[in-house]
């Protein structure tokens, strides 16, 4: 048995070591066109902000050492060039010179390559991309040999945002430009709007719905879409990536609707003796089948174990990703699985959403931080997304709703989940489950939700209705900045002044977070109020959407 894999980083190096693990006599090249093999390109950001001390903990294997530990052919620097699908054989390239190396199996594994729009001046010295070792040597030589002060990050996606972060930390003046309304773009926008503020705090320049016109290497700036000239000592590119399928394609293999290599759940292409695995090929959603591209490591590092198993001759199946993802967001962290709200409705999907900001863990026992969770489920109560953010406790929800997902729950199975429980990690009710338990009042009627994007839309006067706001603060928080026009009643004096509430109108509770108006419609319910609807994530949730005034001080008379 002879297997080839063409690139030899997550999926390429997790599918050699695979095979030899389950044949010690097939013979396992990997060919690999960069000078290094299994190197951890996660980490690139974080060596380059200088928290990880060594470069060489980033070299997670060497093609030496791949030898010596699973007797795997590692060619660096050696490119393949073409497949002959009949006679099995792969063109590659080599600095000794091009030849034909022959396969029984191969297995394709190139990942990606970043998308650089043609802008001019993007092919000055100052413009780099972080992809590889050799691109974080090239910024690193270039910001210690150019006195460079200042950075911009071309796009506001996860990879961008890491290495903003890290220039900050190094002390350059950072600029961020993303083209969207929003940061992190397959984030819901409310969750932009917090990963924006976390950078902003943190001394970035946010500039969101603007695209980069031109570099002007010699002053040292770049221009915007809006002729704004920004300070540029440096500028990173980081404006999405695309499959590498050039190889695939020539040698007649399907690529998916999405621009993936389509290969069915053995992760086989059109060839059964080509497989491939990682950020090339086009995966299964799991949550709705949809076809996509889920480029993560965990997902390529899953299915190059897949390939090799049934590369030599096993029936391994992929299930497909859920794009369950974690990133450092300064200070915060955000995370996500599923569908956010956006791709739900993109897909066509009847989708309704609670959002909580609830203390990570119990508020009585020192140092809990907000906690933003946000759920996204069907009018069938199944559970189809979350994404989170806060400074603790973010990956953990996001790990527990990834397992139930996964496992297909519902509202009710989250509800009911027995999760660990002491104060200083965590509440009685964990935030997820309040959050679960506010999506089930929702559905049932027992207790109605609006949404804060809604809620802020009507608040601008923009939504054309004429529901009534019931702010139901503390008279501080009232003061601090209210909606023009909304009756202020504190939830505490609810009951006793419920009277002075309009009768037969559309109620919409507001309050800090959510739950207090919900405390407030189901007591206003009980009473006989029909319509009554509580802002779900209260004005802090529509904070994050803005677009409305606030009035402070004591109430116009
Ligand atoms: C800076 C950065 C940070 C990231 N952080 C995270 C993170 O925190 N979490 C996360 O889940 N994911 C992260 N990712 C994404 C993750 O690294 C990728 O999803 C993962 O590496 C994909 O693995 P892969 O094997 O498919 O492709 P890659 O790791 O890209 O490897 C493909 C290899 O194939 C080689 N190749 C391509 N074509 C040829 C050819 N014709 N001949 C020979 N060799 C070829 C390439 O040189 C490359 O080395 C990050 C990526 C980067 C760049």
């Amino acid at each position: 048995m002879k297997l080839m894999i063409v690139g030899g980083v997550a999926a390429g190096a997790t599918a050699a070591a695979r095979a030899r693990r389950l044949d010690e006599n097939a013979s396992i090249t990997i060919i690999e066109k960069g000078p290094y093999v299994s190197f951890a390109n996660c980490g690139l950001p974080y060596r380059l902000s200088g928290d990880i001390a060594k470069r060489s903990a980033l070299i997670l294997q060497t093609a030496e050492g791949f030898f010596s530990r699973y007797r795997v052919d590692v060619a660096l620097k050696t490119e393949a060039l073409a497949i002959d699908r009949a006679n099995k054989t792969l063109l590659v390239r080599s600095p000794e010179g091009e030849r034909r190396v022959p396969y029984d199996k191969l297995i394709l594994a190139q990942g990606g390559t970043p998308f650089v729009p043609k802008i001019e001046g993007v092919d000055s010295p100052n413009v780099f991309r972080l992809w590889t070792i050799p691109d974080m040597d090239a910024i690193d030589k270039y910001i210690a040999a150019n006195g460079v002060k200042s950075a911009v990050v071309v796009g506001g996606g996860f990879i961008g945002l890491e290495t903003a972060e890290a220039f900050m930390k190094r002390g350059l003046a950072t600029s961020i430009v993303e083209l969207t309304d929003q940061l992190m773009p397959p984030a819901d926008f409310e969750f932009g709007a917090q990963i924006a503020a976390a950078f902003a705090e943190a001394g970035a320049a946010v500039r969101v719905k603007r695209s980069l016109a031109k570099i002007d290497a010699a002053n040292r700036v770049a221009i915007l879409d809006d002729g704004t000239a920004i300070p540029a000592d440096l500028i990173l590119m980081s404006a999405g990536v695309r499959p590498n399928t050039e190889l695939a394609k020539a040698a007649g293999l399907t690529i998916g609707a999405s621009g993936g290599l389509l290969v069915d759940d053995g992760l086989y292409t059109n060839d059964p003796d080509i497989l491939a695995a990682g950020d090339m090929v086009e995966v299964t959603r799991r949550v709705d089948g949809a076809k996509v591209r889920i480029p993560l490591a965990g997902p390529a590092n899953r299915q190059g174990r897949i390939a090799a198993t049934n590369a030599l001759g096993g029936s391994m199946k992929y299930s497909g990703a859920l794009g369950t993802s974690v990133f450092k967001a300064v200070d915060y962290t955000f995370a996500q699985t599923g569908l956010s709200e956006k791709a739900a409705l993109a897909a066509g999907l009847k989708v309704r959403a609670v959002h909580v900001h609830r203390p990570h863990h119990a508020s009585y026992y020192p140092g809990h931080n907000l906690l933003s969770l946000k759920l996204v489920y069907g009018e069938d109560g199944k559970l189809l997304g979350a994404q989170a953010f806060g400074k603790e406790g973010v990956e953990k929800r996001i790990d527990v709703l990834a397992t139930a997902l996964a496992a297909r729950m519902s509202l009710s199975d989250l509800a009911e989940l027995d999760l660990s429980y002491a104060p200083p990690y965590s509440s009685a009710n964990d935030p997820l489950q309040m959050a679960a338990f506010a999506a089930q009042n929702d559905l049932s009627g027992y207790s109605n939700i609006i949404a804060p994007r809604e809620a802020s839309l009507m608040a601008a006067g923009t939504a054309g209705s004429d529901a009534v706001f019931v702010d139901v603060r503390t008279f501080g928080e009232y003061l601090k900045g209210h909606l023009a026009g909304a009756i202020h009643i504190p939830l505490d004096e609810l009951r006793d002044r419920a009277d002075e509430l309009p009768k037969g109108a559309r109620l919409i509770l507001v309050s800090v977070a959510g739950f207090e108006g919900h405390l407030g419609s189901r007591l206003l319910k009980q009473i006989g109020f029909a319509d009554v609807a509580y802002v779900s994530g209260g004005i802090t949730s529509m904070r994050l959407f803005g677009g409305f005034t606030e009035e402070e001080g004591e109430p116009q008379a």
